[in-house]
């Protein structure tokens, strides 16, 4: 199997305690089945909560439940009880991956950082160097899978054209968002107003109270001149985190339109000392909301013309 990640991937480093967000405050953790069943044998004081604090949600999901806004096994000083009592390997794979991802596309496995997690906001935005995949093997076998090879490679081919125009430093980034929106098939590429894409993000379910105040007021239009280069970076992350989906949706218009979006309200709420922050704040409220990223593709598909 063939394994992708961004050059800066192997760099991220958890700041644990020091964490300003902590992953563990604000989502409900979804427990898989192996954990799940694994903490109904273990035993001891620390057994007793793993049983207590497992609920079955409405979708069917085995969760831990919040408590006043924090996972039940955060302590007061930030650190996980469930860590501290049974080590690294007893965390479930949702704790275990955050803030990792990973998408697999058959003989290959796409993986990289989540905006959402505060320090890999700052890894990914602030990067300096150059943006580019590295890749290496592994001896997994492929997953099965029904992807289109043909239309697989076509995606892959205009990713990478697309990663060309986001580096591409003689265009403005306005005109480069633009021609991301005509590469995936945009027939009037215009960048969207402000205006328009806070009105969509007010559709979604607020996780926090800091984004219901931000997202309360309509910044100003603003232009990208003083972020370029962070900008660039989250336009990449966006590209390379969702446009090859479309091999599964044929739709490639979303893909593009999430990002634009993103950089549009990202630029517009910050400066540029506080991008990675406002890009944390919109991943996490955006991305990391299963409801939330659902709803977002819907308003920005393909086919919607009256959406963007
Ligand atoms: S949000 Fe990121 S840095 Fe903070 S505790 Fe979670 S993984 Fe660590």
């Amino acid at each position: 199997m063939k394994l992708v990640y961004p050059k800066y991937y192997k760099e991220f480093r958890c700041i644990a305690s020091r964490c300003e967000d902590t992953c563990c405050a604000g989502w409900e953790i979804v427990v898989d089945s192996d954990s799940a069943d694994y903490y109904k044998t273990v035993s001891g004081e620390i057994g007793d909560r793993l049983r207590r604090e497992m609920k079955t949600d409405s979708d069917g999901d085995i969760i831990f439940l919040l408590n006043n806004g924090r996972c039940p096994f955060l302590n007061s000083t930030n650190l996980c009880d469930i860590y501290s009592a049974l080590g690294e390997k007893a965390l479930c794979h949702t704790c275990t991956r955050f803030p990792r991802f990973v998408e697999d596309y058959g003989g290959t496995c796409e993986t990289g950082l989540g905006l959402a997690c505060p320090e890999a906001a700052r890894l990914i935005v602030n990067e300096t160097g150059e943006r580019e995949l590295l890749f290496e093997f592994n001896s997994d076998l492929p997953l099965p899978n029904d992807i289109d090879p043909e239309k697989y490679f076509e995606l892959a081919s205009l990713r990478k054209t697309i990663f060309a125009v986001i580096d591409d430093n003689t265009m403005t980034f306005e005109n480069r968002l633009m021609k991301i929106l005509e590469l995936a098939g945009e027939s009037n590429p215009e960048l969207p107003a402000v205006k328009n894409c806070v009105m969509k993000l007010q559709k979604l379910d607020i996780l926090t109270p800091r984004w219901k105040k931000l997202i309360s007021q309509i910044p100003e239009e603003k232009d990208f001149l003083q972020n370029v280069h962070q900008m660039q970076n989250i336009a990449w992350y966006y590209i390379y985190r969702y446009f090859l989906r479309s091999v599964f949706d044929g739709d490639t218009l979303s893909k593009a339109r999430l990002c634009v979006l993103a950089c549009v309200v990202i630029n517009a709420y910050s400066n540029k000392e506080t991008v990675a922050d406002i890009a944390h704040l919109f991943s996490k409220e955006v991305e990391y909301s299963a409801d939330n990223i659902k709803n977002i593709f819907i308003q920005l598909k393909g086919n919607n013309n009256e959406t963007f």
